[in-house]
């Protein structure tokens, strides 16, 4: 065909609208995504005659079958899931822990209509959004009172509003946390207009340190879990209990920022010296936050506790209102406190728990099945043993013993396998460790091998 004649054949937008594949995604798809698929699927056309790379112009079926694949690109979310590869189980970038089903199940059923978020059935009026997981909060942790933020940088900003604003607040030199994302202790205490009065050094404070520091403008001791990094060696730090006394004494409140907070203790996976929030709660803190998609394993959000007058000063305060948390936060964190009333269903029902709590030989196993899903497509495969992170800035100097997948990249290099993969419809994250392109099993769900196999299949060719 002559190039004129071909683009006189290109068929008009319209026409291809009208067809009935195209008739058929109308339905799911928004019209003007629709048509501007089109639009760019017989633009391309254009531009390949034009070219001269083509010498025919499609049938109506394939033009149709391509405006679709367009359509479904470009309709895509850029927030999607993921397999992850890392062996990261709390991997901040890809989305902290994951809910376990009920909390899921919970979320699903008061997303999509009414519920009872501030309504009290039984008196037939307006109820409190806080109702729905105080009394968990207390019964799994012991404390007086409860209440829930956004995150706990969200928790910290409230905290530090409302019993520190306008005086100095106490913290060790040593626990000058910076979190990710620019979250930094003396820049919240600023924030949150108190001043910062810093006590000890960077490796050692006494209880004589904060007692010095304390003047009529204290109005707080504030003790912040060294989550991210660890300060070894020459080192001491005062025993909360002391702290505690302390702030009895002087009559101020003592506030701990958690962090992670588990509400199990971590031993038992062989993690050590991570604190328990039970432990913060006896040793008679104040006030304590910590984060709820870290340690604990349910959604983001920043949970409070501690005595129940300075719950309620929280609770009243004008900030608490723009750092509230939604109905679905609230379904998911509810089922996920809930299955901590039994410690042995939460290390069952909460991933995050089950993930850390898998023995390395059945990590082993898990990375010998996914070879032979590997192997069944041809695509070459073997196991090596690895180390993994906990993440989220949890328990930093603790590596998990466990066991990965190393993928032949076959025709690609190790670079190239892992973008393929990365590039894929449902992204699949790993990661390259000495040249070799690895899939730690810990992170991986097993009904995901199949997925996996394929794709490495297809990319590899
Ligand atoms: C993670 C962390 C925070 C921030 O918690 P988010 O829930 O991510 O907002 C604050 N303080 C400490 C000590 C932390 O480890």
């Amino acid at each position: 065909m002559e190039q004129q004649d071909m683009l006189r054949a290109i068929p008009k937008v319209d026409e291809l609208l009208g067809m009935e594949p195209l008739q058929a995604l109308a339905g799911q798809t928004p019209a003007p995504a629709l048509r501007e698929a089109v639009r760019e699927e017989l633009e391309a056309l254009r531009r390949r005659i034009l070219a001269g790379d083509t010498d025919h112009i499609p049938n109506r079926e394939d033009l149709c079958a391509a405006v679709c694949r367009r359509a479904r690109e470009a309709s895509l979310p850029s927030l999607r899931g993921v397999v992850n590869g890392t062996g990261v189980t709390l991997h901040t970038n890809l989305g902290r822990a994951c809910l376990s089903r009920r909390a899921v199940e919970a979320v699903v059923a008061v997303a999509g209509g009414y519920s009872t978020l501030e309504y009290d059935v039984d008196a037939g009026r307006r109820g409190s959004r806080h109702s729905h997981v105080e009394a968990l909060l207390c019964a799994v942790t012991g404390a007086e009172g409860a209440m829930v933020v956004n995150n706990n940088a969200a928790a910290v900003l409230l905290i530090l509003s409302a019993l520190g604003k306008g005086g100095e607040v106490i913290t060790s030199r040593g626990e000058l946390v910076e979190i990710g994302g620019s979250f930094r202790v003396p820049d919240i205490m600023v924030q949150c207009g108190c001043a910062l009065r810093e006590v000890g050094t960077t490796n050692k404070t006494h209880l004589s340190d904060y007692e010095g520091a304390i003047t009529p403008e204290t109005r707080a001791l504030l003790k912040v879990h060294t989550s991210n990094y660890k300060i070894m060696g020459f080192t001491e730090s005062v025993p909360l209990a002391e702290l505690v006394a302390l702030g009895r004494e002087r009559g101020l409140p003592v506030i701990e920022d958690l962090g992670s907070g588990s509400l199990v203790d971590l031993e038992q996976f062989g993690i050590h010296g991570e604190p328990t929030v039970q432990q913060s709660v006896q040793a008679g803190v104040d006030i304590i936050s910590f984060s709820g998609d870290k340690l604990l394993g349910g959604p983001q959000a920043g949970i409070i506790i501690g005595r129940k007058d300075y719950i309620e000063t929280l609770k009243k305060h004008p900030l608490a209102r723009a750092l509230r948390v939604d109905k679905m936060t609230l379904a998911a964190l509810r089922e996920t406190l809930y299955a901590y009333t039994d410690p042995a269903m939460a290390v069952r029902e909460i991933p995050t728990l089950a993930m850390l709590a898998v023995p390395e030989h059945v990590l082993r196993e898990k990375a010998e099945l996914l070879c032979r899903a590997l192997a069944d497509r041809g695509v070459t495969a073997r196991t090596v043993p690895t180390q993994d992170q906990v993440g989220g800035g949890s328990v930093p100097t603790q590596l998990l013993p466990a066991w990965a997948v190393a993928i032949d990249p076959g025709r690609l290099t190790v670079d190239g396998l892992e973008a393929a993969l990365r590039r894929r419809e449902r992204p699949i994250i790993g990661r390259i460790t000495h040249e070799q392109y690895l899939l730690d099993t810990r992170t991986l769900w097993e009904s995901d091998f199949d997925y996996i196999a394929e794709a490495s299949a297809e990319v590899i060719g």
